[in-house]
């Protein structure tokens, strides 16, 4: 299969999904997840029409944007070092991994000099499972507020990573979590909060069924990747 047929699949699945729980294709974000794939491989995903990209690593971020058009839009989707937010800031249309309060005073106080407003995801770690990163879901409920007061960021809304399940039913209370804690943030704080990135390869339907926004989906339209090459 090509990427090309790979993206119409997902697509197809997406918008299936998306009917499903009564919501249009429209009110889903494909992240396509490129990170380990060479420049050529995204091209072909530009050329079959897909343009938001998402990468975990920032020095792959980072050597792979220049090489595409600036049409595309980038997320990081992985842990970001606080060394590296001034040079990830002015490529990134959105960072879903925001962990704690102090990377983002940090990235608040550089986007004020560098003249930038980056939207962001809180993520959180729905499942306390210790080997992920993210807030704890007491710890973001007990920092929103001051969270939304940093004026220099857009807080748009919440993202997870759940830890693989076989079956992708199992990890649906973690994505119904997520929305249960977007919505109670919501009332407290006021704010909009509309985004929920959650749901990879093996279960964005069930993600999206559970009102995903954004999905990052990888290996499903680049293949399986090779850590060891
Ligand atoms: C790699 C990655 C994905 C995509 O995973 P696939 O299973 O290949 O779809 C999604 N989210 C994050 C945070 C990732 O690191």
């Amino acid at each position: 299969m090509s990427i090309a047929e790979n993206l119409k699949r997902v697509q197809n699945q997406i918008a299936d999904a998306a009917t499903k729980a009564g919501r249009t294709v429209d009110d889903v974000t494909l992240v396509a997840v490129s990170k380990t794939w060479p420049v050529s491989d995204i091209a072909e995903a530009v050329e079959a029409g897909q343009l938001v990209f998402g990468e975990n690593k920032v020095q792959e971020l980072l050597e792979k944007v220049p090489q595409m058009p600036d049409a595309l839009e980038w997320h990081l989707i992985g842990h970001l070092q606080s060394n590296k937010t001034r040079k990830v800031l002015p490529l990134c249309g959105m960072i879903h991994s925001v962990d704690s309060v102090k990377l983002a005073q940090q990235i608040d106080r550089i986007a004020g000099e560098l003249d930038l407003r980056p939207k962001v995801l809180l993520q959180v770690n729905v499942a306390n499972d210790d080997a992920k990163f993210g807030f704890p879901v007491g710890v973001v409920k007990e920092e929103i507020e001051g969270l939304l007061d940093l004026e220099n960021l857009s807080i748009e809304g919440l993202m997870t990573v759940p830890a693989y399940q076989e079956d992708p039913e199992e990890v649906k209370p973690f994505f119904s979590r997520l929305r249960e804690l977007r919505d109670e943030l919501v009332d407290v704080s006021g704010f909009g909060l509309p985004v929920l990135s959650m749901g990879m390869s093996h279960d964005f339907s069930v993600a999206i069924e559970e009102g995903a926004t954004h999905v990052r989906v990888g290996s499903s339209i680049f293949g399986a990747r090779n850590y060891s090459a």
